[in-house]
């Protein structure tokens, strides 16, 4: 083919497997046409971020936009996700003041997305408290590309507690379809109780939070969904452990013949119960962050190839819901979108760790589980010309540049250190990012259907 290609971005080309160094990515039509290394071939356009690494924009497997303000929260989420390399948003289904429940709420959502997001979204879908088990094939047909349940309430409408025969009956289902199931996994009765017993003894300092979620807790509730997963078929997927014992289970029930995964976040890779300390709410996250042992663990874990993916469970809390002096009347959940790709390469880097995880656990392994792996999550010919590019160097991470409503330019991780920064987004062929501005607009995200189970 001799027609120059619409882009090329030259730089260090780092996929799944392999970094190719002086390389390039070409892309024609919105997608990968060319992976290369060497002279840059003709091109409408040419990027020359040469010595920077070229990597597939991020899929984030696992975030909450509308969990605060409802689907208006999609705009600026997908806006910080454009600053910070994430061309893929998995979002979870608890919106309020209503969650994804059936495939006629899904609808709407979708119309939301596609008129208002900055990058692309697959969705979640889960089930009512009761009775809504009916929805499950429906949600699955209409392009779902996982489904989201808890063993522990939030709130009954937004975020319920799926009781153990409702999720036997729900996994039956779930089965049929093919898709994954994601859990939230703590015990309800054993967090309950410890809350209770701290709160009536007026014990509500930060470390509280960690001390009324032990490691039981999750480890409990795993046990719980794996069995049901093995009695019934259904792919059960930990939503975010925060244990290494997590993965271990996950893989005992592998070799037992169960479909059975499990995901980290970035900050059970990093935070401990010193950052819980030192953040108060907001460092408050459930399940909560561990001890640095556990941390270590955590690595070993994904050293030894245990975790499917890591995300960030980004749920963007306004500040005013996190500085409460009773840790218990915070609200939970980090914002984490902006900073995810420079942390998790920092990450990386300061164990000598190759890039090339990043590209696997942070964009191909979310993309497969999710059924996109088809348009999302590589550097091949053929899929989507999504790129995450970033700049090495010493930089603190700075809140007050991420992107999203003021309210919620806030970070666990201000001031942290970090070896890189992201100085341009490429989703579909497209700059979305230049390392100073968002240059999309509202809207260019498309809705992606799961494809592949
Ligand atoms: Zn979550």
């Amino acid at each position: 083919m001799t027609d120059p290609f619409d882009l090329v971005v030259r730089g260090e080309v780092v996929s799944a497997d392999a970094i190719i160094a002086d390389g390039y990515v070409a892309a024609r039509g919105g997608r990968i046409a060319a992976v290369g290394q060497g002279a840059t071939p003709p091109a409408l356009r040419t990027l020359d971020h040469r010595g920077h690494l070229i990597l597939p924009g991020l899929v984030d497997g696992h975030m909450h936009t509308s969990s605060s303000i409802g689907w208006e929260g999609i705009e600026g989420a997908t806006r910080s996700a454009a600053a910070g390399g994430v061309t893929t948003c998995v979002d979870m289904p608890y919106d309020v003041p209503r969650p994804v429940t059936d495939a006629g709420v899904l609808a709407e959502k979708i119309a939301v997305v596609e008129r208002t997001a900055h990058v692309d979204m697959a969705l979640y879908g889960t089930i009512r408290k009761t009775g809504g088990v009916d929805a499950i094939a429906g949600l699955a047909a209409a392009g779902i590309s996982a489904f989201k349940l808890s063993t522990y309430e939030y709130d009954p409408v937004r975020f319920p507690r799926i009781d153990h025969l409702t999720m036997l009956a729900a996994f039956r289902e779930i089965a049929k379809t093919g898709l994954p199931v994601a859990i939230h996994n703590e015990d309800q009765e054993l967090v309950d109780r410890l809350t209770a017993e701290a709160r009536a003894a007026g014990r509500t300092q930060p470390i509280m939070h960690a001390r009324t979620r032990p490691p039981l807790a999750e480890t409990m509730a795993d046990q719980d969904i794996f069995e049901l997963g093995l009695a019934t078929g259904a792919h059960v997927h930990i939503a975010h452990s925060s244990l290494a014992r997590g993965f271990s289970i996950a893989a005992g029930f592998r070799a037992q013949g169960a479909r059975a995964t499990g995901e980290a976040c970035v900050q059970y890779l990093c935070m401990t119960e010193a950052d819980l300390e030192r953040l108060g709410g907001r460092g408050k996250c459930n399940p909560p962050f561990r001890n640095p042992e556990e941390v270590e663990l955590m690595w070993a874990a994904l050293l030894d190839n245990k975790i499917e993916y890591v995300s960030t469970d980004h749920a963007p809390w306004p500040l005013a819901r996190k500085t409460d002096a009773d840790i218990f009347a915070c609200g939970a959940g980090l914002i984490g979108l902006q900073s995810f790709a420079p942390l998790m390469l920092t990450l990386l880097d300061e164990r000598g760790l190759s890039p090339t995880l990043m590209a696997r656990l942070c964009a191909a392994r979310p993309a497969r589980l999710h059924g996109i792996g088809d348009r999302k999550g590589g550097l091949r010919p053929g899929l989507d010309c999504d790129l995450l590019v970033l700049e090495r160097g010493e930089f603190a991470f700075d809140q007050a540049a991420i992107v999203d409503r003021p309210e919620l330019r806030w970070s666990p991780y201000h001031g942290r250190r970090m070896r890189a920064r992201v100085v341009a987004t490429v989703l579909r062929g497209q700059v979305i990012w230049d390392g100073q501005t968002v240059l999309g607009r509202p809207g260019e995200g498309k809705f992606l259907r799961r494809a592949t189970r």
